[in-house]
């Protein structure tokens, strides 16, 4: 049994898979893409879900939009389904055995890579998903995390990502990281990673996958996006989402990982995500009798493993900036 596994039968499965096939058809040529144009000038944004397939708490909030017959007051808005072949596998005796079928959906958004030979099933529908992908001004991306944590957001690298964080307002952490080495995210992706255009992403994770809590802050997210587009119905807004009276944000730079570098790695506490410790030269772990200490002070204290594993990451830190 993975950890993993091991994390689905202590924090149970509670929030299901819904049914996303009324919005398999939508309007764009792709499945289970749809585009809402007002006829009023203004962006195009995008709402993601799906794009890891277990990741169910974003179908959930685009059921509502399409439910509420939400539309865009301005510009255009695209609702998006990524990942449908990973959600279709979806077995709730293995919830998370269907993140990906090939590979994962978020490493594969290098120009590179999507004009390249390979082939995928992944690379199949962002390959098909692209063409509206490439007109998108700015996006939100909806996913969530393994193990009960905190929300976040995650802005990326470049400051417009930050800005789009600050705007949506919530949740409070917002980690700015550069990705991943082993391929680019979708919120990474041409224009939303060039810091010469305006477009800017965002990515949220809302929390432990199979909590309904993770659906409502998808859709308080969504709202919020859009909110800050000034792209919805205002009287909608205050019915769905009300007077929002924010805490401030957290900006945590990620410094890099603490990788487990053998199969005795225990942390000193347990750490649920977001302790910020103090002082330097804080002993966080042990690693086979290796000492693992805060390089530097208010170290941060990123997606904490529950169950530290062989060559993976234990924690990623940070800074506050
Ligand atoms: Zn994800």
């Amino acid at each position: 049994m993975t950890a993993t596994s091991n994390a689905a039968a202590a924090f149970g499965v509670d929030l299901l898979p819904c049914d996303i096939t009324p919005y398999k058809a939508g309007n764009t040529g792709v499945d289970y893409m749809t585009i809402f144009d007002s006829g009023v000038a203004g962006p195009h944004l995008m709402i993601n879900a799906l794009t890891h397939g277990n990741e169910v708490c974003g179908a959930h909030a685009l059921r509502f939009l399409f439910e509420k017959d939400v539309r865009p007051t301005r510009g255009k808005l695209t609702l998006s389904f990524a990942n449908i072949d990973a959600y279709e596998s979806f077995n709730a005796d293995y919830p998370y055995a269907s993140r990906y079928v090939d590979e994962d959906f978020n490493r594969i958004w290098n120009e590179a890579t999507l004009d390249g030979p390979r082939e995928s099933r992944e690379l199949t529908r962002g390959r098909a998903m692209r063409p509206v992908v490439d007109t998108v001004d700015h996006m939100l991306d909806i996913h969530s995390v393994e193990l009960p944590q905190p929300a976040m957001l995650l802005a990326g690298s470049q400051a417009k990502g930050r800005t789009l964080s600050a705007a949506i307002g919530a949740p409070r952490h917002v980690v700015i990281d550069a990705g991943h080495a082993a391929g680019k995210r979708i919120r990474d992706y041409a224009q939303f990673d060039d810091p010469s255009r305006d477009s800017a992403a965002c990515l949220v994770e809302c929390g432990y996958h199979f909590y309904k809590e993770a659906a409502d802050i998808a859709v308080e997210t969504s709202l919020r996006f859009l909110r800050h587009h000034d792209a919805i119905d205002p009287t909608f807004l205050a019915e769905h989402l009300g007077e929002t009276n924010d805490e401030e944000q957290l900006f945590i730079e990620v410094s890099g990982p603490v990788t487990v570098e053998t199969d005795n790695f225990v942390f000193d506490r347990v750490f649920e995500g977001f302790e910020i410790v103090p002082d330097e030269g804080t002993l966080i772990g042990t690693d086979d009798g290796r000492k693992v200490r805060t390089p530097y002070a208010n170290c941060v204290m990123i997606m904490p493993a529950r169950e530290p594993v062989k060559g993976k990451t234990a924690v990623r830190l940070g800074r506050l900036v």
